[in-house]
């Protein structure tokens, strides 16, 4: 998507081979008419996906899903990083290691907002290499409902996440694409092609990636998976 590109190449500034910062637009001060337009361009890609709800996971994503859930006129749910287990609740969690940060946190859904027959499209800022992405479809799929789609602001391609989300299945729309950051360098990769080209794509994963370790309504735990 050009009017990213354009902004990162302006405003963004890559901290190291692998970190770019975009904090005067998205990350800490929020562009909230850019959001809107991304949001928009979203919302154009998976419109004929039957998206139910779009996901996303706290708080960087906030913004952008929140703008495209608006342009789909569907619920945002917001992932939650617990620092610890909830043992007694009625949730689901998993774990996730934070790529910016090293830090792990139990990523958490209250069950309520979920349902086996949503549709949902996830939106998150980055994708490194697809830790969040795939502690979130771990949950989802454990809810059973769909991830129908994955759309990301920024994908840094020279790291794994994407080739791992394809892999598992997964329908993945970058705005803008990075295939080389360095000092004073950043370098997109060409755009995305259209979503009716990939829309055929299966949904369900097929790698080994493991199920989501949740908390049942009981309070039991239902599923073992990814610590
Ligand atoms: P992943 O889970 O794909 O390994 O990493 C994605 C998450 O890490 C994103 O949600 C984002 O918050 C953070 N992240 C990854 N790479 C970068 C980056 O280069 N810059 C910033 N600001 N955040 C990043």
């Amino acid at each position: 998507m050009k009017l990213l590109e354009d902004r990162i190449k302006k405003e963004g500034q890559a901290l190291s081979e692998t970190v770019l910062k975009v904090d005067s637009f998205i990350n800490h001060q929020v562009d909230s008419v850019f959001m809107d337009a991304l949001g928009a361009d979203f919302a154009e890609h998976f419109k004929d996906a039957g998206i139910t709800k779009v996901f996303t996971i706290e708080s960087s994503g906030i913004a952008p899903a929140l703008m495209t859930a608006e342009h789909l006129h569907v619920p945002l749910v917001i992932l939650k990083k617990q620092t610890s287990k909830i043992l007694n609740g009625n949730v689901y969690q998993t774990r996730i290691t934070s790529f910016t940060k090293g830090t792990s946190y139990e990523l958490t859904l209250f069950a309520d907002y979920i349902m086996p027959e949503d549709r949902i499209l996830l939106i998150d800022d980055f994708l490194a290499n697809g830790e969040a992405a795939m502690g979130a479809s771990r949950i989802i799929e454990a809810s059973g409902a769909t991830l129908a789609g994955i759309g990301i602001l920024i994908e840094k391609s020279f790291q794994k996440g994407r080739k791992r989300l394809e892999e598992a299945g997964y329908t993945v729309y970058s705005q803008a694409r990075i295939g080389k950051l360095g000092a004073g360098v950043i370098e997109f990769l060409p755009e995305e092609e259209p979503q009716a080209a990939k829309r055929n794509r299966q949904t369900e994963p097929k790698s080994g990636e493991p199920p989501a370790q949740t908390v049942g309504k009981t309070g039991s735990r239902r599923a073992v998976g990814a610590n």
